[in-house]
């Protein structure tokens, strides 16, 4: 089996920009082509893109999604729950149940596309994730 991906479509034949790469990624887009997923099931990164073939597997975020998705869930419901609050005072048992449904599906629906971003700058900046502190990919040749 022929392991090298295929060239880029015709349409991109540079790799592409880092911006272009993160937008791509928070599409839950392959960070190369933009078309094939980076994803297969809800989190797991793929082994590789199924349109262009881009090996994407070794890529780790490890935790940065995570941290990056409580950072922008926690600055949409808070705010929300303070407005809430100030101008109608609900019941609170109802309105602590409804912030957490929010939270929960706000988490659900910014995870993937926030770990794509992760991945698509990772991608872009020839990251692995297991890199030693001030360890480059220049200096160790890839
Ligand atoms: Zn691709």
């Amino acid at each position: 089996m022929n392991d090298t991906p295929p060239p880029l479509p015709a349409l991109h034949p540079e790799r592409p920009s880092k911006l272009t790469a993160l937008l791509r990624g928070l599409r839950c887009r392959c960070p190369r082509c933009g078309i094939g997923s980076y994803r297969d099931g809800y989190l797991t990164v793929t082994d590789h893109c199924h349109h262009c073939g881009e090996k994407l597997g070794h890529i780790r975020a490890d935790d940065g999604p995570a941290y990056f998705t409580i950072l922008v869930v926690g600055h949409i419901v808070v705010p929300g729950a303070l407005t809430v609050e100030q101008h109608w005072a609900p019941p609170l048992v109802p309105f602590m149940a409804g912030a957490l449904l929010v939270t929960c599906l706000l988490i659900w629906l910014l995870l993937p596309a926030i770990k794509g971003g992760m991945v698509g700058v990772m991608w872009a900046l020839k990251l692995r994730g297991d890199e030693v502190h001030g360890d480059t990919p220049s200096q160790t040749g890839r």
